[in-house]
């Protein structure tokens, strides 16, 4: 396997064999991840790469295997989970947010129960498993419906993987089908993602409403915010976890995003404006860029 960083930044990594089907995966992919940062949020996401203590993120080509057992898709998955895993939580499975429960040798020499793990929170390097092709127009995976370009999975997947790099990941369950809270911030991630890339302000059905397929939003781009009351409530626990992130978010201006609930809830519009929240807040700079399961269960 060869690895070849990424021209616009060491800290993101390809990782493929040497042969003709590896160059043409990595001619795709390098195309995929170029028009992601190409666009202000995914310069935003790449500041937070960036700026994650100097850990990976490492893009590789889905395994034969892996694409046989599930075709359209593609996963995020930390090279260290209990590392990836916030610090002090314990360890929560990804696809049923059950405790992972394992026994070592010694308790089965001594015929103990299994025990959970508990996450470091030092962060990890990611292994993101990638096809581009596959989601392109008219190809297998290509009429999904929303969010299931090639860049937006890409953006979802980078998202999944920043989180881990930063030692955040904790596959809590959660509501509306979005499986864990983890899926939450990957989709509304992406979401934002879509409404910078896209010139067609309020088309929702662009948006990804839940993990459960990919239908769209209903209701306007402003109104998701409060579509749901604990929007806000993870939406805050983001703010908190990724300040700089949040903040970059946060000030991508209105005439490059049409849908950004992060920049709602920093910039709520003034009382009697009749502005919508996207639309208020004050004028800032715009957004710089960067310098430029268990045992690896991965996230979707
Ligand atoms: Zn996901």
């Amino acid at each position: 396997m060869l690895e070849v960083p990424s021209t616009t930044t060491p800290r993101v990594v390809f990782r493929y064999e040497n042969t003709t089907a590896g160059r043409v995966w990595l001619s795709l992919a390098g195309d995929t991840f170029a028009r992601v940062v190409a666009t202000s949020c995914g310069q935003v996401l790449l500041e937070a790469i960036e700026t994650s203590g100097g850990r990976r993120v490492i893009i590789r080509p889905r395994t034969p295997a892996e694409l046989a057992q599930d075709t359209c898709n593609a996963y995020a998955r930390p090279v260290s989970t209990l590392d990836a895993t916030r610090g002090g939580e314990t360890l929560l499975s990804c696809t049923d947010s059950r405790p992972v429960v394992g026994r070592s040798v010694l308790d089965r020499v001594f015929d103990m129960p299994g025990r959970t793990y508990t996450g470091t929170g030092t962060g990890s390097d990611s292994e993101l498993a990638f096809e581009s092709a596959i989601w392109h127009s008219g190809a297998v995976c290509g009429a999904l419906g929303a969010g299931a370009a090639d860049d937006e999975i890409l953006m979802h997947e980078m998202m999944h993987a920043v989180r881990q790099l930063r030692g955040l990941m904790h596959c809590a369950p959660m509501y509306g089908d979005y499986d864990t809270q983890e899926e939450f911030f990957a989709l509304v991630v992406a979401n934002i993602y879509i409404a910078c890339k896209t010139p067609a302000p309020g088309d929702t059905s662009l948006l990804r409403s839940n993990h459960h397929g990919f239908g769209p939003i209903t209701g306007s781009a402003a109104g998701w915010l409060d579509s749901h009351r604990r929007n806000r409530v993870y939406l805050g626990q983001m703010r908190r976890e990724m300040s700089d992130f949040w903040g970059n978010l946060s000030r991508i201006p209105v005439g490059q995003c049409w849908f950004n609930p992060v920049r709602q809830v920093e910039f709520p519009p003034a009382a009697g404006s009749g502005a919508t929240g996207a639309a208020g807040g004050r004028t800032t700079a715009s957004v710089t860029a960067g310098p430029v399961q268990f045992d690896g269960e991965p996230q979707g």
